[in-house]
């Protein structure tokens, strides 16, 4: 089973492989840079080396790095866009020193220029941003819908993936308190919402799980993440869907409000909860 949570960036990339193990994590996610936006830190070659050296001797799974959240690709102000579109194709080009791995990021806010005009912005970004010779898989992360979110259902993210050319470079990362908070019911229906995910983008496009509970009911549209098992998911469902056949092989990654012995203690419970 691969799991992870988050971990700071701040100490570089080996010192992220080595945190991740005293967390008992075979995966991870990392902000590319502050995730408030802003100048990402020059790469040391040598310090990535020592990373996926790490990656490879513990058996890493996938890394699923999340882009800032001042990345916005549908803006409505033209400023903001281009920001947006540095960053993104900067964080491209720094993902490659990490080949084959994710590269997960929101898909955007309409800020009322509404989904259709946002889905076609993200769209045109993509297009100017994917390159062939990428070995990293973006993936388009299933939002809750709080505000003018683009990415609110599985059409929308449909949409945005058959107005891009280069889509063998495209996934989806699916959080599961953001989907909760979406609508879809996953802890009485688990197998119909997976059964609507493959009808609408495929389930061969799902690359990676963030496993979160909800503080909010079904379809609340809020976007508040659960420690595991304390939301109104529970323990119970979460156990499904961590042995789901769809999603077993999938990086898990926990982005639950926890410090270091919160995840520590959250992955051994999970690892324990997984039948292999
Ligand atoms: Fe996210
Ligand atoms: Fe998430
Ligand atoms: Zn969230």
């Amino acid at each position: 089973m691969y799991i992870g949570s988050h971990i700071s960036a701040s100490k570089g990339f080996e010192a992220m492989g080595k945190q991740a193990l005293k967390l008992g994590a075979n995966t991870f996610a990392f902000f590319t840079r502050n995730p408030r936006g802003g100048k990402a830190k020059e790469i040391d070659p040598a310090d990535v080396d020592k990373l996926l050296a790490l990656m490879e001797e513990h058996h890493f799974g996938k890394l699923v790095a999340h882009a800032p959240y001042t990345m916005n690709l549908c803006a409505a102000k033209e400023n903001v866009r281009s920001f947006s579109m540095e960053m993104f194709q900067d964080d491209l080009k720094r993902m490659d020193y990490l080949p084959g791995n994710y590269y997960n990021f929101h898909p955007g806010s309409h800020v009322g220029q509404g989904a259709e005009q946002g889905i076609e912005m993200i769209a045109e970004a993509l297009n100017g941003a994917l390159f062939e010779e990428q070995t990293t898989t973006v993936l388009l992360e299933t939002m809750a819908g709080k505000g003018s979110e683009v990415g609110r259902s599985f059409e929308e993210l449909r949409r945005i993936i058959d107005l891009v050319d280069l889509d063998d470079k495209l996934g989806v990362c699916l959080d599961t308190c953001h989907i909760w908070d979406g609508g879809y019911d996953v802890v009485d229906h688990l197998d119909d919402v997976l059964n609507e995910f493959d009808q609408v983008i495929g389930l061969d496009r799902l690359k990676a799980i963030h496993l979160n509970d909800s503080m909010n009911p079904l379809g609340a549209h809020k976007d508040r993440h659960e420690k595991i098992g304390q939301g109104h998911l529970g323990l119970e469902a979460i156990t499904r869907i961590i042995n789901h056949p769809a999603l077993k092989e999938l990086p898990f990654i926990l982005e639950t409000p926890n410090d270091d012995e919160g995840y520590t203690n959250e992955i051994a419970m999970l690892r324990k909860l997984r039948k292999e």
